[in-house]
């Protein structure tokens, strides 16, 4: 047997396999498409969708690239914009390039993948701190050396909390260092019109870098870094996974001006907000660890096996619920995750919250 095989064994042993699957119609309670904006009759990508044929540097930029990142900057009100095909890259991008060898990254221990990996491929010495642990990052901050980055969540997806971001920003500001924030899960849900919450806190300029993805909430694809002018010079000068891939189609740039822009918004905001409101109201606060406001909302369920039980027993009475299993999360953190969305009626959130108290029992 191969290492890779012998690994793929593990995971099966271990109850962790992961399998690509085909989803029934049932009630979405896991997609990233808070505001219903995927499906949206508004938004649908009508323009025929020709290839960009190369890559932003090459033959692949367009003028609905550079009016999109125009738009972008303007209206989630930075210096400049860049967008990425994913922010998977946008991440990749950004980490593995801007530190500098000599600079330190101060990372949150529950940053997504996407920032973990791109820190595992820059030269900066990187630290983790604990989870929104404002002493640790202190401590952290005190001894960093270089040009210190600190890279956070605004809200985060595996635990549906928000970063603690002004006192965050201040211990920046005290220590000179530099916040990236990724608002992947709070782009189009929070802030005027979906503008994050570093905008709706009042904090956009201060902050470093910002990570917008089009992908979750404004139900489109792709993602863009705001930041100042110097920033998206040096990402495009330097960042691998911007420089060394295909630019996204033409169109697509059209459809994520529309997507942002797009009107309906505030009241799916507000219908968001509302549906929120009315899950949290079945259960007492110390069952779900989420914040109140999020519409990721976090119920553990320790144990991948009982976590899987959990949710193939609410997808046999309809709920698209997905188990969030180690090692995604470490082991005895396993969870279901209850994405809420625009879309959901009160009826199916009134049988899925029933449900999910019988279960807890
Ligand atoms: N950042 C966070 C916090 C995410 O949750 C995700 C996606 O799951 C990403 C970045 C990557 O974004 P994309 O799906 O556009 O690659």
């Amino acid at each position: 047997m191969f290492g890779f095989q012998r690994a793929l064994q593990k995971r099966i042993e271990k109850g962790n396999f992961r399998r690509l699957s085909l989803h029934a119609d049932l009630a979405d309670f896991y997609s990233n498409d808070y505001l219903s904006l995927a499906n949206h009759p508004d938004l649908s990508l009508s323009v025929s969708v020709s290839g960009s044929s190369g890559s932003r540097l090459l033959s692949g930029n367009s003028p609905e690239a550079m009016q999109c990142e125009s738009i972008l900057a303007s209206h989630f009100q930075a210096e400049s914009a860049l967008v990425f095909n994913s922010g998977y890259d946008a991440n990749l991008g950004f980490f593995s390039s801007v530190p500098q060898r000599g600079d330190t990254i101060l990372y949150d221990e529950l940053i997504h993948a996407s920032a973990r990996d791109g820190i595992r491929l820059s030269l900066a010495h990187s630290f983790s701190f604990r989870h929104s642990d404002l002493d640790q990052l202190e401590a952290r901050l005190k001894s960093a050396k270089g040009t210190v980055f600190v890279a956070v969540e605004s809200l985060y997806s595996m635990d549906g909390d928000l970063a603690p971001l002004l006192e965050i920003q201040v211990l920046c500001n005290k220590y000179g260092s530099l916040l990236v924030v990724d608002e992947a899960h709070s782009g189009g849900v929070f802030g005027d019109f979906g503008k994050g919450i570093c905008h709706q806190l009042g904090i956009e300029n201060q902050v470093f870098a910002r990570l917008i993805t089009f992908g979750k909430a404004f139900g489109s694809h792709g993602a863009a870094v705001l930041g100042s002018d110097d920033l998206i010079q040096f990402l495009i000068n330097f960042s691998r996974s911007f420089i060394y891939t295909t630019a996204l189609p033409p169109a697509h740039y059209s459809h994520v001006i529309s997507a942002i822009q797009f009107e309906g918004i505030p009241n799916l905001q507000a219908k968001l907000l509302q549906n929120i409101r009315f899950f949290r109201s079945h259960f007492e606060n110390k069952l779900v660890i989420s914040d109140t406001c999020s519409p990721i909302q976090i119920f553990k369920f320790p144990g991948n096996d009982a976590c899987r039980t959990a949710a193939e027993r609410l997808q046999s009475f309809g709920f698209h619920v997905k188990p969030i299993l180690s090692p995604t999360v470490s082991e005895g953190n396993e969870r279901l995750r209850i994405c809420i969305h625009a879309h959901n009626t009160q009826e199916e959130i009134d049988r899925l919250a029933i449900e999910l108290v019988n279960i807890h029992k």
